[in-house]
């Protein structure tokens, strides 16, 4: 069959090339890393830097299309595959979700509510912050993910300070909301416009790295959510979008009962809120992707269990105190029932870094959180 491309050798690439697999494609993975969580999966690996012409070009004569699994792919190696291939999601709207003062524009001409700011690339823009924008989150325009690149600041001093810290590169000063809950959705656009989605999820975040997902969404009215779905589905309508994009949410008190939603960031790609679609759907958002690329129908997932999916970190690999790794203890946890254990194969444990996931389904969502917290406890992660 055909192969499949894409960009980055990430843990999101390698369930990429599980799915393109799955679907009868061969895969070619291009990332500098040889020994990649995607590049060990796939049939093809291109060792070589993003901008790298030899590997670009390496990369189109493998694959009949290509795709991105890391937000942070130059924009400028997608346009120039672009000349020599399909690529999905397309350049343009990639550079979108990877500068947060584009993105926020694009917030505001889909008519889709965000947080107050403004956007700070001079000393006059920073003198000129209105007060009501702190206590607020100063963060980089570009490149920032998993909390890294952002500096919470109560006062004019800090935000001087923080702008200083983050090297006086361009940034958007966000107001700190106050948030009842975070919510994240998943849509897919096919090239002919048709789109499905899964379903919303909530996301628990501990020091800005994703710790939670549970779905369905505990904490938010149906209405809510489904304003949710409708503004996401906007959001990648009027990109004109094609791929997987995940548009993140915050649900914040407006007085009302539900609270009010406000979109915090989209990411061009499958997003680690959705991985509970492996084993809690019956289209994963990777399988959504290789269709969405290949130019298959679209089918709307269904959620056949209700599942919670908490995110394993390298932290978890030195609980003994220790300086050396120690593997967690797996079989403890898959002794529970419904517990799906997925590992990125990375070689090095580091605290911060995402290392595997784990969900749990079950046939009710009291059932699934009980279990979680119950992996959650012999694994030793925060209560949650
Ligand atoms: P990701 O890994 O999701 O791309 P990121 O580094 O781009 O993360 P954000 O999503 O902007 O960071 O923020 C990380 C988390 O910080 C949010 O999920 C939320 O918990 C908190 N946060 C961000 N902005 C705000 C805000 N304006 N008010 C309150 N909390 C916020
Ligand atoms: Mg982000
Ligand atoms: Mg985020």
């Amino acid at each position: 069959g055909a192969t499949l491309g894409v960009m980055g050798g990430g843990q999101l690439g390698r369930m990429f090339v599980h799915a393109a697999q799955s679907l009868g494609y061969a895969t070619a993975v291009l990332d500098a890393d040889p020994a990649s969580p995607a590049g060990l999966v796939a049939h093809r690996h291109v060792a070589s830097a993003y901008l790298d012409e030899a590997g670009l070009a390496a990369l189109a004569e493998a694959s009949a299309a290509i795709t991105t699994e890391f937000e942070n792919v130059p924009a400028q190696a997608l346009e120039r595959l672009a000349a020599r291939r399909p690529v999905a999601p397309a350049a343009a709207a990639v550079r979108v979700c990877q500068d947060r003062a584009a993105e926020k524009a694009h917030f505001r001409q889909a008519g889709v509510p965000c947080a107050p700011h403004a956007l700070i690339a001079s000393a006059e823009q920073l003198d000129a912050v209105p007060a009501g924008l702190l206590p607020g989150i100063l963060k980089t325009a570009q490149l920032g993910y998993d909390g890294k690149g952002q500096v919470r600041v109560g006062d004019r001093a800090a935000l001087a300070a923080a702008w200083d810290q983050l090297g006086r590169r361009p940034c958007v000063l966000e107001q700190r909301l106050a948030l009842r809950a975070e919510i994240s959705v998943v849509v897919a656009r096919g090239a002919d416009g048709a789109m499905v989605e899964l379903p919303v999820q909530q996301n628990l975040h501990r020091d800005g790295i994703l710790a939670v997902t549970q779905v369905p969404p505990p904490d938010v009215a149906p209405a809510l959510q489904a304003e949710a779905v409708r503004s996401a589905r906007a959001l990648a309508g009027s990109l004109g979008y094609v791929g997987v994009l995940c548009v993140e949410f915050f649900v914040v008190d407006d007085g009302s009962a539900d609270g009010a939603l406000v979109a915090n960031e989209m990411a061009p790609r499958p997003h680690n809120s959705g991985h509970h679609s492996l084993d809690a759907c019956d289209v994963s958002q990777f399988e959504l992707q290789v269709r969405t690329l290949a130019g298959l129908p679209l089918a709307a997932p269904r959620l056949h269990s209700p599942a919670v999916m908490l995110n394993l970190l390298g932290d978890l690999w030195f609980r003994g105190g220790d300086d050396a790794a120690v593997e967690p203890p797996w079989p403890a946890v898959l002794a529970l029932p419904g517990v799906h254990l997925h590992l990125y194969g990375k070689a090095e444990a580091r605290p911060g870094r995402k290392m595997g996931h784990l969900t749990v389904t079950a046939a009710d969502a009291g059932t699934a959180c009980a279990v979680a917290r119950e992996a959650a406890a012999r694994l030793g992660l925060p209560p949650f």
